[in-house]
């Protein structure tokens, strides 16, 4: 969130963004699954111009042996931005912004991933944003619940995640890099598919009023996802009539 130039406008008088949308419209959206070989479960997704891949690993055996817990599965989530992700350049290596997003990432997957079934094991979501236009951490998240679900890992449900902020005054979906740069606020959900809030975030000032009115734009925003999602895994996991009608 930096100042705006003053001749920028985000917004035209007839409501529409920089890139065409309207005020509930998100990115268009591309899922791949299953595209890494090694990787027990993966998921390349595009939104907007942002790129992410995510393998998830496991449940395999913990190491080391001290981080496992006797009772349940640890949940490891990595978020990496590479290098070239950015127009300068990233630094390499973890910063204090890719902790940050890993742990309320993970955190946003603990209440639904089935983590009791798997003791002493660990299950590894690695996230690399190929490349960035804000949202990578929601774009991430959307990726890592079809990995999860690809992996074959237990969970009551998927995660879907969505952005609403600030732009010239009016309350946005799914903000694209100049309304992050620009705009006076970013407020990243994530939820689970019965609308269950498992990660909330805020940058920039909103008043309640707003934040009503985002969450609003927020669910209307995940139902569009989870249904893209859907479509994605039931594309890949179900089996065609005529295999079952020949094995039968
Ligand atoms: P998110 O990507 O989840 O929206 P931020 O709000 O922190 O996370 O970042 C917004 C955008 O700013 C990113 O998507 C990316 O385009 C850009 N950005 C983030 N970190 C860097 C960085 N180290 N160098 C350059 N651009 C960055």
């Amino acid at each position: 969130m930096s100042n705006k130039p003053e001749n920028l406008t985000l917004i035209t008088d007839d409501g529409l963004r920089l890139d065409g949308r309207r005020a509930d419209e998100i990115r268009p959206m591309k899922i791949e699954v299953g595209v890494l070989s090694r990787a027990d479960g993966s998921c390349y997704l595009e939104w907007g111009r942002n790129k992410i891949l995510v393998g998830v690993f496991g449940p395999r055996e913990a190491h080391p042996r001290r981080s496992q817990r006797a009772d349940s599965a640890v949940i490891r989530y990595r978020y990496n931005m590479a290098s070239f992700s950015v127009e300068d350049r990233a630094r390499p290596g973890p910063s204090r912004r890719s902790i940050e997003i890993s742990k309320v990432s993970r955190e946003a997957f603990e209440p639904v991933i089935m983590a009791e079934l798997f003791p002493k094991t660990a299950i590894d979501i690695f996230v690399e944003v190929l490349q960035a236009d804000a949202g990578t951490r929601t774009a991430a998240i959307n990726a890592s619940s079809i990995a999860l679900a690809d992996a074959g890992i237990p969970m009551k449900g998927l995660i879907t995640s969505c952005a609403f902020g600030k732009v010239d005054g009016k309350i946005v979906l799914d903000l694209n890099k100049e309304e992050d740069n620009y705009g006076e606020a970013d407020f990243p959900v994530a939820m689970t598919q019965d609308g269950e809030i498992t990660l909330i975030q805020m940058d920039g000032n909103l008043t309640p009023d707003e934040i009503k009115q985002g969450l609003e734009l927020v669910k209307k925003g995940c139902k569009e996802i989870l249904e893209i999602q859907q479509a994605v895994l039931r594309k890949k996991f179900e089996t065609p009539v005529e295999e079952v009608s020949e094995e039968a």
